[in-house]
């Protein structure tokens, strides 16, 4: 994954052209997405499809014909979507088109002007204050001409034809966590469901999309798939040294919801689960009351939070090969939440069943019960056709994982069997115990 980010780094990205172009066509040497091209000025809902920019070359030259700012340097260097500049100015007619940082006057801030027509450069506040008065050539070699927004889409097919959304934006250019560190993940985890994928229920939909106006766009072009999307997640800044944050989908109590709030509060490690709030990335157009999915959003420290954010500092020393695998797991972890969340019926309801004649149970006892012996006894009690695997590992604090695994050796020996669907489970196995109870001690009951 950091081997990816690396290699991604230093292309030029934005919401369309062909920074993004080589972004998707380096990811299709990990797993085969498909390109879709979609015209400028096609309309998407309230949006339309804007020109497509791209860049060739910028610099702030002085009098003495030295670059003092170049975009060959750092592509931060230009305000995202700059039109096309050729001019000489002085220090005071340059200025207004300048942006720093006088907080950290090392690094050069991330900006951008998509939906309004402007120019200007980004530089280390160090060098702004620096600059003499002096007639400055200004050049932007750029274009915003009709073309094309270009996103990336890779399925996994499961069994059922309800599928999982994994969404990522790449629209950001030389930025290592914000963007980067979601693409290299969601690619990690794509690989990895393809390679279970006659094991998955799910059908996993990945989206490698241009920020706001991508998942815009995808939703108009694809409102019959939407209706089939059960759970997503939107992914990103998952590279950083901080501990994970779980944004609610707007429903706010949805399976995805409860499952990455269960994993993320199994971790006890300072992670965050908060409520929706229709700001942020992707999430709040999936969310939005038309679509009202059950999309969350996963990220380390959220964006806006950490200092580096939407700067140079945004680097590829700020993001850490360990916290790629951290954030993969849990992805993994919440995926198998949505997989394997069911319902189940104890088949020796009358007292607990002896576990060590079936060999689960550990032979000494004396001790407290290790975790896995609480989950199995967990499993037992609350298996009546009415509480998930997930209700019985909120309620017995025992990760998801361990109860799960408790569930697959107690069908294993035929104390525990699949409940059938529907909402009446409980009372099924209700009657179903009834008929089964074993019959009344002779003289009856008093
Ligand atoms: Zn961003």
């Amino acid at each position: 994954m950091y081997a990816l980010i690396e290699e991604l780094f230093p292309i030029c990205r934005s919401i369309t052209g062909d920074g993004m172009r080589e972004t998707l066509r380096r990811l299709r040497c990990h797993i085969p997405l498909e390109m879709v091209e979609v015209p400028s000025g096609t309309q998407v809902f309230d949006w339309t499809v804007p020109n497509e920019w791209n860049i060739h070359d910028a610099w702030i030259a002085n009098s003495r014909g030295e670059r003092v700012v170049d975009f060959a340097a750092s592509n931060l260097h230009v305000v995202n979507y700059s039109v096309p500049v050729r001019q000489r100015m002085s220090l005071a007619e340059l200025r207004p088109h300048l942006h720093s940082l006088p907080d950290h006057p090392d690094w050069i801030p991330y900006r951008t002007s998509y939906y309004k027509e402007s120019w200007g450069f980004c530089l280390p506040h160090r060098v702004l204050e620096s600059l003499p008065e002096d007639l400055y050539e200004v050049c932007i070699d750029s274009s915003l001409e009709p073309g094309h927004l270009t996103y990336g889409e890779y399925v996994v097919r499961g069994r059922s034809e309800q599928e999982v959304l994994l969404s990522c934006h790449c629209c950001h250019p030389s930025l290592a966590n914000d963007n980067l560190s979601a693409i290299a993940v969601a690619v990690a985890l794509a690989q990895r469901l393809d390679a279970m994928a006659t094991e998955l229920e799910y059908t996993y939909r990945f989206l490698f999309i241009p920020g706001t106006i991508g998942s815009i766009t995808w939703l108009a072009r694809n409102r019959g798939v939407a209706a089939r999307i059960r759970y997503g997640l939107v992914l990103s800044c998952l590279g950083d040294e901080g501990s994970l944050t779980y944004k609610r989908s707007r429903r706010g109590d949805t399976l995805v919801d409860r499952a990455a709030a269960h994993v993320l509060g199994r971790r006890g490690d300072g992670h965050r689960v908060r409520k929706f709030v229709p700001y942020g990335y992707d999430e709040r157009q999936y969310c939005s009351p038309g679509f009202n999915l059950a999309v969350g959003c996963l990220t380390r420290t959220p964006n806006g939070e950490f200092a580096e954010y939407h700067t140079s500092g945004d680097n590829l020393r700020f993001v850490q090969p360990q916290s790629l695998t951290d954030s993969l797991s849990v992805c993994e972890r919440i995926i198998e939440v949505l997989e394997h969340d069911g319902t189940y019926v104890n088949q020796s309801p009358w007292c607990e069943p002896q576990l060590g004649r079936r060999g689960l149970y550990r032979a000494t006892g004396g001790a407290g019960l290790p975790e896995y012996e609480m989950a199995l006894l967990w499993v037992l009690s609350y298996s009546d056709g009415e509480f998930t695997l997930l209700d019985i590992a909120e309620r017995a604090g025992i990760d998801f994982h361990i109860v799960r695994k408790a569930a697959v050796d107690l069908v294993g020996c035929d104390l525990l069997r699949p409940a059938s669907a529907g909402a009446s489970a409980a009372q099924q196995v209700a009657f179903e115990y009834a008929q089964r109870s074993p019959a009344p001690l002779a003289g009856g009951a008093v």
